[in-house]
């Protein structure tokens, strides 16, 4: 059976490998988001970034992101309380926040298939952000949804 480390390690103490494995590769923090001006409310879009593959929902270019797309930010154990806008259904917030891991989650599965069909993906539901002309016109709810 395997170790559930993410319930006993904290995570500024965990490898980078199991770091890099909390995450369940939906894809939501490569939506484009709009904030309020005068709210300061976040909204997501459904026009996610040029590297972001709408079928597995990963990064076309991960090692080397930050040479394409300058401001992808990096979520470390440092910066994850800051990273308010990540979606409710994130990993690093859900175990920053206590709530563990959902039953969906790659981790528990073995794969990407149960995230996918409860709806939390971004699969086959973005635009590239190259063909947006409004970013206004892509706001979209479902990337804010968490299931349990
Ligand atoms: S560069 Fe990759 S990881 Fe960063 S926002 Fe774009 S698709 Fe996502
Ligand atoms: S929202 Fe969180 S769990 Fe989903 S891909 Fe982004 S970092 Fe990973």
């Amino acid at each position: 059976m395997m170790t559930q480390f993410w319930t006993t390690i904290p995570l500024e103490d965990m490898t980078t490998e199991q770091w890099e494995s909390l995450c369940d590769g939906c894809g939501k923090c490569c939506l484009n988001k709009i904030i309020d001006d005068e709210t300061d409310e976040l909204y997501y879009t459904n026009a996610a970034c040029h590297l972001l593959d709408d079928s597995s929902c990963g990064c076309r270019r991960y090692p080397e992101r930050f040479t394409y797309v300058p401001e992808c930010t990096a979520i470390t154990p440092v910066n994850i309380a800051e990273l308010t806008w990540l979606p409710d259904s994130c990993a690093y917030r859900r175990v920053y926040a206590g709530k563990g891991l959902p039953s969906w989650h790659p981790l528990l599965t073995g794969n990407k298939d149960a995230m996918h069909a409860a709806g939390i993906s971004v699969q086959g539901k973005t635009v590239n952000e190259t063909k947006v002309k409004y970013l206004e016109d892509c706001i979209v709810l479902w990337p804010m949804l968490d299931v349990e």
